[in-house]
């Protein structure tokens, strides 16, 4: 893990809190809703909240806020458990569930009404909402707000014994319906929902509101420090207010950041899930989404992943973080860690002409790490080089193979075009070349050093594979703010080839491993359809940014 200790707002706050007699470790927690899959967003939090607990020699519970059972589920359980062990993190203890919690939360409600603060509320939500006020003018008080203790806490039961319909009644907290803050204008602590949960099936017919939840489980938890994002700044008195007002076991204080918000990039789960639903991308870990599945399949490493969230900080400010950052983070990650290899994507046959025989070059795997150590390459008289890499006739700033000019196979040999074969459309089908060295490495005798240097497989010994050139999804800088989300698509988001011919051992990369396609691009063996019968790979990243300049 990352040491570098940036400092931030939040490490101060807490040192802060130290400083003032907080005893007792630092406990945070990652609170998601198994709703979805996580995002790039999400990976900022995880950093945050468990980075925090790590820096504090703390620790961090993963607690799945689970209130909302129609829109949840077991497969997001799990990748989230898979997502946030693959980001290089441990909660700590058992995974926790906002469920478990559900008959605490309704002892406390039951406290509440007891204590005058809770009633059961019978307006529909088209009147609740007339009554509510709105930002300008206060809101005024249910009819229901002057039931008795007793009455109350008849119906609240019968709300719990399921003998009310779904929307029938409301248990709301009584606080004050002309505060200025809408979320202090008598808030709904329990809704009626006759749907089975996940974790607790069909005990409940009634769910608790997440602010009638978090901040108990919260406190339940231990949790020192309840980190969320800025859209729950108004809802912080709402959070202290049930904390003062209840018996407790700890006092969790909220502090809030901004977002994270990437350019190019959806982070909100639902437009994600409309993506999946219509089948714009393969599922939520198809490796153009900007979820950590996807992120993963991609080929992104949980490294550079860690390493952009603490690069981008944390602030009080919402703001867009440029794209680039990351996928510079995920180049500079790759360039040290991923060995070279040779793909040609659109073969073009290659005869050396006067190559006595086959050879075998040892060429290095890493051109700056020698731990890399070296592998054997055939290099046997007909290859296949890149169609882009040969010109019957170019000016001196095409560096790659014409008639009559040298060349350097990566390697090793030096080599000069004679001729080439078209087929009746004037296609080039075939090149030919002769070598001019057969000494791996060395220079022409004759001073004529060639420019360039271009990749090559052997036509013999090399394997076909499937390439999946990936592109970012959306072609505007902010395509959460675009009216249609679906008219900001990058159409050529997703290129599939069936040409490419890679060196034989790729056939045995293992899933997820990362390659550098020399002069390509990085490319990740696809965790699921890579096997040896059909190689398949994945477009991580191109050597360079192609968007710089259009970056917004
Ligand atoms: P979404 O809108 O995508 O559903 P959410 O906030 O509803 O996001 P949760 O599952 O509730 O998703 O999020 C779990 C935690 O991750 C919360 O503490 C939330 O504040 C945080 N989080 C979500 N999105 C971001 C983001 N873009 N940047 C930083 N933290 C985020
Ligand atoms: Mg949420």
């Amino acid at each position: 893990m990352s040491a570098e200790l940036r400092s931030n707002f939040l490490r101060t706050q807490i040192q802060g809190d130290l400083d003032a007699g907080l005893s007792g470790p630092v406990i945070t927690r990652f609170p998601p809703e198994p709703n979805g899959y996580l995002h790039i967003g999400h990976a900022k939090s995880i950093t945050v909240n468990f980075g925090l607990a790590e820096q504090f020699g703390g620790r961090c519970h993963l607690r799945f806020d689970d209130t909302n059972p129609e829109k949840e589920s077991q497969e997001f359980i799990d990748s989230i458990q898979e997502d946030v062990r693959w980001l290089g993190y441990e909660w700590h203890g058992e995974v926790r569930y906002a469920s478990a919690y559900f008959q605490q939360l309704f002892e406390w409600a039951l406290h509440l009404i007891d204590e005058g603060l809770a009633y059961v509320c019978d307006l529909s939500p088209e009147e609740a909402r007339e009554y509510r006020g709105t930002l300008t003018e206060a809101g005024r008080n249910s009819p229901y707000r002057d039931r008795s203790t007793s009455e109350n806490v008849a119906l609240f039961l019968k709300m719990r014994e399921g003998e009310f319909s779904d929307g029938e009644r409301v248990l709301r907290a009584k606080i004050d319906m002309a505060s200025s803050n809408m979320n202090l204008r008598d808030p709904i602590l329990y809704r009626i929902r006759h749907a089975s949960h996940h974790q607790t099936g069909d005990e409940w017919p009634i769910y608790p509101t997440y602010d009638f939840a978090h901040g108990q489980e919260d406190a339940i938890e231990g949790i020192t420090h309840s980190i969320c994002t800025l859209e729950f700044e108004d809802h912080r008195p709402l959070y202290d207010w049930f904390i003062a007002h209840l018996p407790v076991p700890h006092r969790p204080r909220q502090i809030e950041f901004a977002r994270l918000n990437t350019s190019f990039t959806i982070t909100s789960k639902r437009k994600l899930k409309q993506l999946v639903d219509d089948q714009v991308v393969a599922g939520w870990d198809d490796p153009r989404m900007p979820t950590i599945a996807g992120l993963r399949r991609r080929g992104y490493p949980a490294p550079a992943i860690r390493h952009f969230c603490e690069e981008v900080g944390t602030s009080r400010s919402d703001g867009m973080v440029d794209m680039a950052m990351l996928e510079s983070a995920v180049r500079d990650h790759l360039n040290r860690h991923a060995p070279r290899a040779m793909c040609v994507m659109r073969p073009l046959r290659l005869v050396l002409t006067d190559l006595p025989e086959s050879m075998t070059l040892a060429v290095s795997n890493h051109p700056a790490d020698p731990q890399f150590g070296e592998r054997q390459l055939r290099m046997d008289r007909e290859l296949f080089i890149d169609r882009e890499d040969f010109r019957e006739e170019a000016n001196k700033h095409f560096k790659r193979l014409v008639l009559g000019k040298r060349v350097r196979l990566r390697g090793g040999l030096v080599i000069e075009g004679e001729r080439c074969d078209k087929d009746s459309d004037g296609t080039i089908v075939c090149v030919y070349a002769k070598c001019i060295t057969l000494v791996p490495g060395a220079d022409p005798e004759d001073g004529v050093k060639p420019k360039g240097v271009i990749h090559w497989v052997s036509a013999e010994h090399s394997v076909p594979a499937t390439i999946r050139q990936y592109d970012r999804l959306f072609s505007v800088a902010d395509p959460a703010r675009a009216d249609d989300m679906m008219s900001a698509l990058n159409p050529d988001s997703l290129v599939v080839s069936d040409d490419a011919m890679i060196e034989p051992a790729l056939r045995d990369a293992a899933p997820e491993q990362v390659f550098q396609f020399e002069r390509e691009g990085y490319f990740v063996a696809d965790r699921y359809d890579h096997s040896a019968a059909h190689p398949v790979f994945n477009m991580t990243i191109g050597l360079r940014d192609s968007w710089s300049g259009s970056n917004g």
